[in-house]
């Protein structure tokens, strides 16, 4: 009943995006459980998209990420006075050094581990916090290259954070930066991540990049700044706020609503009950403020105090009846109609940092394997400026493999060359199903097989028409890798699974989203093997949406 629904191909999306923007290296900021999104999932989602590092404040933090899976480089860099060195160097973490005194405990905890630890300098330029001072660096840093003479560190990298406080003052930090890398280099170390900016310094100052940027906020896609919007930016915000209805009552005017009575009706309405409230982080400051949630594609004002666990939607407004159940937004993509997160944070006079990262335990994290808007708004109107055009959605409930397979014929015979077909659903969904119907409607060679052991299958046409590329997406670390497979878009049908994220860049495209009914199920999927026995057990929800010019008036009749 309150779920945070975490959308990976967006957090794939805004990691391939700095990637593009910077051109450099990419370390993913996964603190705080991944800012309140869930921070393995997210940390997946950021490696599989190209992420060189994943960076967290604690060691527990880098620990918990380890014991969760996470194998690639995780720098930690906030330590408290009786770190555990000698876990940090067995669980192969990185560390920031700010101190003599932790490059000598790390340095002890690899001698007695008989191996090399491996550190990043982190440097106060300016903002006074953590971080070696400038009267610390020449002593650090030749220290350091003992160190690494004799074996017990490497230092991989070197960094520092800004205070954003205006480009003044950050040319002062990034010349103060340059010191150190000088003394650093003169010290005869050459790190190979050199890193200052943050999220606000990637999207305002391309000269800071060095060869990398450390990024939190904009990978789980909302802005840094009060004044830009995520879509200025080309990010998508990952997470949306969901619950539902729980209770519905018809009330006259001048019926009082919640504690206090600070709102009466003006009219006869109905309220709706929410299950959501300031436990789980939804801000009490927003009683009075005009704040709304998403139902069936109408904003619908909340009313009254706002409970610990609950809160109370004027519904009176809505054209057609709400019932028990129905799908409540409490924030999300604006680009698919529902409120961002930044009406939250405007009301708080806070960051929307503090208002992502501010979800309550009760909220159940769930990864999804489609974007935000996609499937359970579909209803919503998307608002003025949405990224991609107003896409044109139709959703068919498939009770079994055989309407799939219809289904992807008639798709199929609807296609042409250049045309792009990106499809995600969870293992077992009936991708495969529908892929394999796509080919007959094409009437090219097969047999059309889940693409497991191949990124890319090619079945030429049987009747002289575009061949279809079968592809899997999921493998593919960027729209890099998908270039060097020199597929030919224009003259072919591409079917990408996984491609969320990646391909949209093309123009127009069919997204088809395959659900369970019951809602979202956990990410997942790396083993997708249909082949090996795929079943549609239970019936299931596949959404169609077409996106661009070509597919403006729906995709099937
Ligand atoms: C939190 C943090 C970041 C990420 O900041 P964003 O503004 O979310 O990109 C980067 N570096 C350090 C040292 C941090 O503490």
């Amino acid at each position: 009943m309150r779920v945070a629904e975490i959308s990976l191909p967006a957090i794939r999306h805004n990691v391939h995006r700095i990637r593009e923007l910077t051109g450099g290296a990419v370390i993913a900021v996964m603190k705080a459980n991944g800012y309140g999104h869930g921070a393995v999932h997210c940390a997946r989602a950021a490696i599989e998209a190209g992420a060189a590092i994943i960076g967290v404040a604690d060691l527990e933090e880098a620990l918990a990420l380890r014991e969760a899976g996470i194998d690639g480089p995780i720098l930690c860099w906030l330590h408290g006075v009786r770190v555990d060195w000698d876990a940090a160097v067995d669980a192969g973490i990185e560390v920031g050094i700010s101190h003599l005194s932790q490059l000598e405990g790390v340095a002890a905890a690899a001698g007695r581990a008989g191996r090399t630890a491996d550190v990043q300098f982190k440097l106060d330029t300016g903002l006074s916090r953590n971080g070696a001072g400038v009267e610390e660096w020449t002593d650090l840093f030749a220290r350091g290259a003992e160190l690494v003479r004799s074996g017990e560190i490497r230092v991989r990298g070197v960094f520092s954070h800004m205070a954003n406080a205006g480009e003044e003052h950050d040319l002062v930090q990034a010349a103060r930066f340059d010191e150190a890398l000088a003394l650093l280099r003169g010290a005869g170390i050459e790190p190979e991540f050199i890193h200052l900016a943050a999220s606000a310094a990637t999207f305002a100052r391309p000269g800071l990049y060095y060869n990398t940027v450390r990024v939190g906020m904009a990978v789980y896609g909302c802005s840094p700044f009060p004044d830009r919007t995520s879509a200025e930016l080309g990010l998508i915000p990952a997470m949306t706020l969901r619950s539902e209805i729980v209770g519905l009552r018809a009330v006259p005017e001048g019926t009082g609503v919640s504690y206090g009575y600070n709102h009466v009706t003006q009219g006869g309405t109905t309220l709706a009950l929410v299950p959501m409230g300031y436990a789980d982080g939804m801000p009490r400051a927003l009683n009075g403020a005009g704040a709304t949630v998403a139902i069936a594609g109408t904003h619908c004002p909340i009313v009254g105090r706002i409970g610990m666990d609950q809160c109370i939607v004027d519904v009176g407004s809505l054209a057609r009846k709400v019932s028990v159940g129905e799908p409540v937004v409490l924030f999300g993509d604006p680009s698919t109609g529902v409120p961002p997160a930044e009406v939250w944070s405007e009301v708080l006079g806070t960051i929307v940092y503090e208002v992502v990262v501010g979800i309550g335990p009760r909220v159940l994290r769930v990864a999804v394997d489609h974007l935000p808007g996609a499937p359970d708004e579909d209803v919503l109107v998307p608002a003025a400026g949405d990224r991609s055009g107003e896409p044109v959605s139709q959703r068919f409930d498939v009770s079994d493999p055989e309407r799939m397979h219809e289904l992807g014929v008639e798709l199929g015979g609807r296609l042409a060359a250049g045309d792009l077909v990106i499809l995600t659903g969870p293992l077992g969904a009936g991708k495969t199903t529908l892929t394999r119907g796509i080919g007959e409607g094409l009437g090219v060679r097969g047999p059309v097989t889940s693409p497991t052991f191949v990124l890319a299958r090619t079945h030429p046409s049987l009747v002289d028409g575009p061949p279809l590329i079968h592809l899997d997406a999921y493998r593919l670390a960027d729209a890099a890798e998908l270039d060097d497979l020199d597929l030919d878009f224009d003259g072919s049908v591409v079917v990408a699974e996984w491609g969320a994220g990646m391909l949209e860049e093309r123009g127009s495209w069919i997204e088809i989203v395959i659900e369970r009914p019951t809602g979202s199920t956990a990410a997942g999927g790396a083993l997708e093997d249909e082949d090996l026995g795929e079943e549609l057990i239970e019936p299931r929800v596949m959404t169609i949406a077409g996106y661009g010019p070509r597919w403006a008036d729906g995709v099937l009749p």
